[in-house]
């Protein structure tokens, strides 16, 4: 196996701007066939997601065999928003811009809604890309052979040339991050920028972050933040790891404070249930959540702290380990 480039994503920074989203979509995805493409986008937990139910539309493996899941219907992406500029600035027909037609959904359609009961409500930003996987179920399911993984770095890729447009890796996908573009008439997804990590370079959705909580660097690197996250201090998780795809894209889970008593006062019970969170990130999440807050108690005690050093990234070149990759390209 060759080696594999990774993303961390602490989920206690994300601020839900959608920079990344907009770095992606304006670099990748604004071409015709990509209005409803979001190679990266971030949709507020709990929630429906992007497109909408996809963790209810299967997908993954189960006891070796790839499972075909539900393909996305058309009105579970949305529609691109047409707004009523002609009417409001050139016949006077209108005072106000809206969109011409109702919408059915769209990226993160159910903005900060969350869980959870006043006072003791709850939300955080889950940003989404393709977790480019060790055990990638898209390129399983592929009939056409069209989609392939990088020995390089392990970024998984979809061929246009040899894609016919079957749409099973859609399906296959249980994090449904591969669209389908009807006007070229292939798959399409993240390609976590390789012509930029090839340099050396951040991924587009990292390097624009205003909230630099996206580390990315190769999973082997000892000294590179993604070690350090992943497999020293274990509190980076791959989201839903029971789809058996084994992500490459990992999380720092959310940390709240705890939820009010009945007399407004802090009790011990968490804000967030810790089973919605297993739900998510899988039964690790217990162990991340009591190291983080160990960790943010010595910060506070005044002590020194290298998880707290690595995650609040002062400088922010350190989020980023991206050795040059070669690529031999068949041309
Ligand atoms: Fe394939 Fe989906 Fe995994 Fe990306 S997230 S490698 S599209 S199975």
């Amino acid at each position: 196996m060759g080696r594999q480039i990774a993303m961390v994503l602490d989920l206690n920074k994300c601020i839900g701007c959608q920079a990344c989203t907009v770095a992606c979509k304006s670099l990748w995805t604004d071409e015709e066939g990509q209005q409803t493409m979001f190679w990266n986008n971030v949709e507020t937990m709990p929630g429906r997601g992007y497109p909408r139910d996809w963790q209810q539309q299967g997908g993954g493996w189960e006891n070796g065999e790839v499972r075909l899941g539900e393909l996305p219907e058309e009105a579970d992406y949305g529609s691109a928003i047409e707004l009523n500029h002609e009417e409001v600035y050139f016949r006077g027909e209108d005072a106000y811009l809206h969109a011409k037609e109702p919408m059915p959904w769209g990226p993160n359609w159910d903005e900060d809604a969350g869980g959870g009961v006043y006072p003791n409500n709850y939300f955080f930003y889950l940003p989404r890309l393709c977790n480019h996987c060790t055990h990638p179920s898209c390129l399983e399911a592929c009939p056409a052979r069209a989609i392939y993984k990088r020995e390089e770095d392990g970024i998984v890729l979809i061929d246009p040339d040899k894609c016919e447009g079957y749409q099973m890796c859609i399906r296959a996908c249980p994090y449904k991050k591969i669209y389908f573009n009807k006007v070229a008439g292939v798959s399409q997804k993240c390609i976590f920028c390789f012509p930029r990590t090839e340099k050396g370079e951040a991924p587009a959705c990292a390097r624009q972050c205003p909230g630099r909580l996206r580390f990315v660097g190769f999973l082997d690197d000892p000294d590179g933040p993604i070690y350090a996250l992943v497999y020293k201090w274990k509190v980076a998780l791959p989201l839903h790891p029971e789809y058996g795809t084994e992500p490459n894209v990992f999380y720092v889970p959310p940390v709240l404070p705890d939820a009010f008593d009945e007399d407004g006062r802090f009790s011990d019970r968490p804000r967030i249930p810790m089973e919605y969170l297993r739900s998510l990130f899988g039964s690790g999440v217990d162990e991340a959540l009591a190291t983080l807050r160990q960790e943010m108690d010595k910060r506070r005690r005044g002590e020194s702290s290298e998880l707290m050093d690595i995650l609040i990234a002062r400088e922010w070149k350190s989020l980023f380990r991206i050795p040059r990759v070669r690529v031999a390209y068949n041309v």
